[in-house]
């Protein structure tokens, strides 16, 4: 059978040749083949400049990624003159390249101290992915490979690879492919604002312990490998759990003999204040997972650290002269590698993390800011990860009917009033912005995001689902 190509049309849009040939991530293809591309031109500091040169505020850094801004010209240096020395060295075959060697060592004086050896991936799925991987090879090594299932929460991302995809918790990325695998499983999110037991720190935590360790009597004490968890939970709607969860977990995880892995792909880089969100709870993880801010999303990088005790497992059980087969073309790839280096110096020396940490405030009171809003039911945030949650009724915390399309509005009206930011599908408006924002811009993010909420408000039926 042969197949045809259609005919390439010429002088076309490149809105309508979008439409033609290319396929979005996370994204209805028939929904976008309505709606069209919405194609971004070019970026300086917190702003991105569409196709038309329309000027927006970037409240979401891209997709939490951007966290030192558009346009840093020292990382466009480092890039350029790193490709014209050594585009690309193999990390198989023992060969290596010294911006993959020094960006490792960096990473390891700068996360929790557990953590002291550095893989590199080419993003955050495939961390997850090299994560799971090592952790069913770390049992087997240690001779016990009935501990081969792996526990994550309810609302939690963790990518949309063969494997994360399962160990995520969010409906769009189980529909119609046949995750989670059945060694996947989820126990509910802390979500104080909606939790059964009530928004009261110590029993929304004692209820998470309960369900980790009614989950792993559950499925056998002696068959569970680890537990994967989000320190603030991102694309499951900014959930932040209370002070104290992540180490009563992580602590939980110890007793009961199973890997506790951190997915710091959002939380990592400064983005919840500290370098890494582990840090305000001094929590030191098994494996901790990290991409987005590690390049701040000039070049495509992720990385997992492993615990000495995790990598000398691994070590002692492998036959030496075997190699062991997890690896990528482009692990530790040195211009993405030269870039993080640069990204990292940024943050530390360049004063970014403590401007980061700085504005904290302001972005805190923004969010404060709008709580008597009359669409909004709860504002939540850490650092500068924030969210805004939309109800039709603040008392009984309703949320608005799926067929009012709350988030597309949200979105088209944000877009409008030059701002942009993340609209997820229950009516929670997902924030966070760049690390290098003034004041002066966080105070406009916000009086944008008013106007934006004052204009859904505006909508008579919108008005008319308010009770
Ligand atoms: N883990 C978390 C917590 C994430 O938020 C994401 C992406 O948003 C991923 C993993 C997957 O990362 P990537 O999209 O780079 O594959």
């Amino acid at each position: 059978m042969t197949s045809q190509r259609p005919m390439l049309k010429r002088n076309r849009s490149l809105v309508d040749v979008d439409r033609d040939y290319l396929i979005h991530p996370v994204t209805s293809f028939r929904g976008h083949e309505a709606r069209g591309a919405t194609l971004l031109r070019s970026g300086r500091g917190m702003y991105v400049t569409d196709m038309d040169g329309r000027e927006l505020l970037d409240a979401f850094a891209g997709l939490w990624c951007v966290n030192v801004g558009y346009g840093q010209e020292s990382i466009a240096e480092v890039a350029a003159e790193q490709i014209r020395r050594l585009p690309y060295a193999t990390g198989y075959f023992h060969f290596g390249s010294e911006p993959a060697v020094r960006l490792a060592q960096r990473l390891v004086e700068l996360a929790p101290p557990s953590l002291t050896h550095v893989y590199f991936t080419l993003g955050g799925s495939d961390a997850v992915d090299s994560a799971i991987r090592y952790v069913i090879h770390y049992f087997n090594a240690l001779g016990k490979p009935e501990k081969k299932q792996f526990i994550a929460l309810e609302r939690g991302y963790h990518g949309s690879s063969a494997m994360s995809s399962g160990l995520t918790a969010l409906a769009n990325f189980h529909r119609n492919f046949d995750v989670p695998l059945r060694w996947q499983h989820h126990i509910p999110s802390p979500y104080p604002y909606r939790s059964p037991v009530g928004s009261d720190p110590a029993a929304v935590i004692a209820q998470s312990v309960a369900d980790l360790r009614a989950k792993v009597a559950e499925l056998g004490a002696d068959t569970v490998a680890a537990f994967f968890c989000e320190p603030i939970q991102g694309s499951g709607g900014v959930i932040v759990p209370p002070k104290g969860w992540l180490k009563a977990m992580r602590d939980t995880c110890a007793e009961l003999g199973i890997l506790f892995v951190a997915d710091e792909v959002i939380t990592g880089f400064g983005r919840t204040s500290p370098m890494f969100a582990c840090e305000h709870e001094d929590v030191s993880p098994d494996l901790m997972t990290v991409a987005k801010g590690l390049t701040a999303g000039y070049a495509p990088m992720g990385a997992v650290l492993m615990s000495d005790a995790v990598y000398q497992g691994i070590a002692d059980g492998a036959a030496p002269d075997l190699p062991i087969g997890h690896g990528y073309t482009y692990s530790g790839h040195p211009v993405s590698a030269a870039i993080g280096l640069e990204v990292l110096r940024l943050y530390t020396e360049g004063g970014i993390l403590a401007n980061g940490q700085h504005v904290a405030g302001r972005f805190k009171a923004g969010l404060d800011g709008l709580a008597d809003h009359p669409l909004v039911g709860d504002v939540r945030g850490q650092g500068l990860l924030g969210a805004i949650e939309l109800v039709t009724d603040k008392t009984s915390k309703t949320r608005f009917d799926a067929a009012l399309k709350i988030p597309d509005r949200l979105f088209a009206e944000g877009y409008h009033n030059g701002v942009i930011f993340r609209a997820f599908g229950d009516g929670i408006l997902g924030l966070a912005p760049a690390l290098c924002c003034t004041e002066d811009e966080m105070d406009l993010i916000f009086a944008r995001i008013r106007r934006t909420l004052d204009g859904i408000l505006d909508q008579p039926d919108v008005r008319a689902a308010l009770s």
